[in-house]
């Protein structure tokens, strides 16, 4: 089966994609009540050893089920390690200049003021962490992730034409897995869908 690579994979129509089997419960908590089918769009960034393509981006536009509470989780895309290590180098340097202000109470401007300022702002970034992961994006009750339930975590592409051959569906919950596993036999035996 072939994929024609146009940075995103079409499942939706047969010809030349294909269609999952997803089952109708919510893809995040598991609820089965209340369930609707929300447009979203999986990402993964490869890296080939072609400097043109380079954090190329494939996108895999399917329609997920969620229960209303999980909505909101289902396009937000999870950090990558690179995106976390950018975003905390980011927030370090921004934290700076309350860590400067915040020097500047305890000890008289001078070295000693710069010194405490390289102090306090990577604890203003661990506090940052800490509120942020630990309680704003906290999974809610009965979630398995506050993000994207479902992830496309690896793609395989033909070596020259760079057709989509198969790829790889991550899923946080776990039940929800096993009865993906169970609905999509075919296009698991024929390896066009790999899950982690
Ligand atoms: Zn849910």
């Amino acid at each position: 089966m072939h994929f024609h690579f146009t940075h995103e994979i079409s499942i939706e129509g047969r010809p030349g994609g294909l269609a999952l089997d997803l089952p109708e419960s919510c893809c995040n908590c598991g609820a089965t009540e209340t369930i609707s089918w929300v447009d979203t769009t999986l990402v993964r960034t490869t890296f080939v050893p072609f400097p043109i393509m380079i954090g190329s981006e494939i996108t895999l536009p399917i329609r997920l089920p969620s229960c209303p509470q999980c909505t909101r989780t289902i396009n937000r895309l999870a950090p990558t390690l690179t995106g976390f290590a950018l975003l905390t180098l980011l927030v370090l340097l921004v934290a700076l200049f309350p860590g400067w202000a915040l020097a500047g109470l305890f000890v008289e401007t001078g070295p000693k003021r710069f010194e405490l300022t390289l102090c306090l702002a990577p604890a203003l970034v661990v506090a940052w962490q800490v509120l942020w992961y630990g309680g704003v994006r906290r999974p809610r009750k009965g979630q398995t992730t506050a993000y994207q339930p479902v992830r496309l975590v690896g793609v395989r592409r033909r070596w020259m034409s760079g057709d989509i051959r198969q790829f790889t569906l991550k899923f946080t919950n776990d039940a929800y897995r096993a009865s993906f596993l169970e609905r999509n036999p075919e296009l698991l035996r024929a390896k066009v869908v790999r899950v982690k």
